[in-house]
């Protein structure tokens, strides 16, 4: 592959994903939009409505979440604006943590943009999602990883800690980029993505390789199936649907519960 992922050390990999998003922190929205034509705001609010984030009643002290690999906020302020709005819930929280201090920056400054910037709603943590060891066992309600874990060198221990900070009954959600169901549209995709995607790299952010990783870290992120057999070796239950495809596959909402 461009970076030969296969061959280098580990720690060495965790550094190129570093610089990947140092890199593109900035342009990071407008590449988004620009990529998926804008679906990436539809699989997000679709994502945010499949876990109604939030307490029903008001005697309640709100939800703890964690979105991991938070980046620049967006799956964190729609949690918050869905608590807030749909479940007249103004208790739930959101804890933001990325590995990356450029992309918690980014999402800091969007936050002064949102009703909850500066509010004891949000909070920012820079930590790997592989070790959380400042995070509590047994003290999440949610835990929330959007477009995150095909970064993750160790995924199945990202989702051990996962297992680990969650309380019992609470919720384990990841959206990700996953596999195309039709032969067809899949031909189709994947010759959009690995032509385009590292030309309006080049044009939009002057970044070609790290949009070159991008595309190959979807290649490489496993099928929906052995997604899930993922979670489920991590202790989760899986519901019956254990997953939900977006737009075809490009991407799909995975769920685990711990029991
Ligand atoms: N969740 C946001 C969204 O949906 O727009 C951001 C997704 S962005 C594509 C991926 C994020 O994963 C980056 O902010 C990156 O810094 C973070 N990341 C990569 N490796 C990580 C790790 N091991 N632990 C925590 N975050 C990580």
């Amino acid at each position: 592959t461009h970076f030969g992922y296969e061959t280098i050390a580990e720690s060495e990999k965790e550094g190129r994903v570093r610089n990947v998003f140092s890199s593109v922190a900035a342009s990071y929205d407008t590449m988004n939009d620009l990529m998926s034509f804008g679906i990436h705001r539809i699989w997000k609010d679709e994502f945010v409505r499949a876990l109604k984030p939030g307490s029903l009643h008001s005697v309640d002290k709100g939800w703890n979440i964690l979105d991991i690999a938070g980046g620049t906020g967006d799956i964190a302020f729609r949690m918050l604006d869905y608590a807030t709005n749909v479940k007249n819930d103004s208790k739930t929280r959101v804890t933001i943590s990325d590995i990356n201090p450029d992309m918690l920056a980014e999402g800091r400054k969007r936050s002064l943009w949102t009703p909850y910037g500066g509010t004891e709603r949000l909070s920012f943590l820079e930590a790997n999602a592989e070790n959380l060891e400042s995070v509590a066992s047994e003290s999440v309600d949610l835990y929330t990883v959007a477009f995150g874990i095909r970064n993750f060198t160790n995924k199945q221990k990202a989702l051990e800690e996962a297992f680990r900070v969650l309380k019992p009954g609470g919720v384990f959600a990841c959206l990700e980029f996953s596999k195309v169901q039709n032969s067809l549209f899949n031909a189709i995709y994947k010759r959009w993505s690995f032509s385009m995607i590292p030309i309006m790299g080049q044009l939009v952010a002057a970044d070609r390789d790290s949009y070159q990783y991008l595309v190959e870290s979807i290649e490489k992120f496993p099928s929906q199936e052995e997604f899930k057999n993922m979670i489920e070796l991590a202790g989760f239950i899986v519901p019956s649907q254990a997953y939900e495809n977006l737009t075809g596959g490009i991407a799909a909402i995975h769920r685990g519960i711990k029991p």
